[in-house]
């Protein structure tokens, strides 16, 4: 299986999102006010999965009306996200790096795609969605759906970026895998599986993309780079920290384990686009 990292645009946020070690709303406070050169840029993937079932696109990054020049443009980012998430992420989508572009690129039509799975609903993951949306399948974890629609997280993931999108829920169940022991088992044959990281949202799914005895796992937003599980540093954006610890304990673990080819981190700034084989 061919794994391709495709950067789909950029964030430039607060260092304390990565490596905050708290949640608290004094923080949240700090994170939207923080000056430019406290900020960290640092790239929002996307994944697609050359698999023998068929293309499997992984989140969608960024969405072109965001960033309609490919630089950073406030007023066009107001027009997507509200004021706070504006605030806080300070996005761009450099010119042919959006997902539909990408994928062109590559001679893929979105209805080429044979899933889209999406790790959690928060706005970098899902915009780009609507792009994409004529794909055969889009799997979200009814775990992050039933959140989304029910409390606080009505003000990180706007309901504009995906409610109306034709999105099929999958439930958990019970696993092995991961610290929550809830998996989503894609084709039955543990070949890629949705594994419940809780702690940066309460369904975030990581994705474990298996060939016999070797894996990827790409690890979300439960942990911004390797810093956060080998020095056991809790990012600074989340819902629970104590699930952020256990999240980071399992992944620690999977790193370790000599059959993990890779851990990949959504926003690891020093991930770069490329290939790799599984
Ligand atoms: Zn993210």
């Amino acid at each position: 299986m061919k794994l391709h990292i495709l950067v789909c645009g950029y964030i430039q946020v607060s260092e304390t999102v990565p490596y905050g070690n708290s949640i608290d709303l004094r923080n949240t406070a700090k994170q939207l006010a923080a000056p430019d050169k406290n900020r960290l840029t640092m790239p929002v993937c996307a994944y697609l999965i050359e698999h023998p079932k068929g293309l499997i696109l992984i989140d969608t990054g960024w969405c072109r009306d965001i960033s309609p020049c490919g630089v950073y443009d406030l007023n066009a980012v107001n027009k997507v996200l509200p004021a706070h998430l504006s605030a806080l992420f300070h996005p761009c989508l450099p010119e042919g790096m959006a997902i539909h572009e990408q994928l062109a690129a590559m001679g893929i039509r979105p209805e080429d795609l044979d899933y889209v799975l999406l790790t959690h609903l928060d706005p970098d993951h899902v915009a780009g969605l609507k792009h994409v949306n004529k794909a055969k399948h889009i799997i979200l974890p009814e775990d992050e759906y039933f959140w989304a629609c029910r409390t606080v997280y009505k003000t990180r993931q706007p309901w504009s970026l995906w409610y109306d999108q034709p999105i099929e829920r999958l439930y958990y169940r019970g696993s092995p895998l991961g610290p929550n022991r809830w998996a989503i088992d894609l084709f039955g044959d543990e070949s890629i599986q949705m594994v419940n990281v809780p702690g940066h949202t309460d369904g975030q799914a990581a994705i474990i993309v298996r060939n016999g005895g070797r894996y990827v796992l790409l690890a979300a937003d439960a942990a911004y780079s390797p810093r956060n599980w080998q020095e056991m540093i809790t990012p600074g954006f989340g819902f629970a920290r104590e699930w952020q610890r256990k999240s980071l304990r399992w992944i620690a673990e999977m790193a370790a384990d000599p059959g993990c080819v890779a851990v990949l981190c959504s926003h690891d700034p020093a991930i770069k686009a490329g290939v790799i084989s599984v």
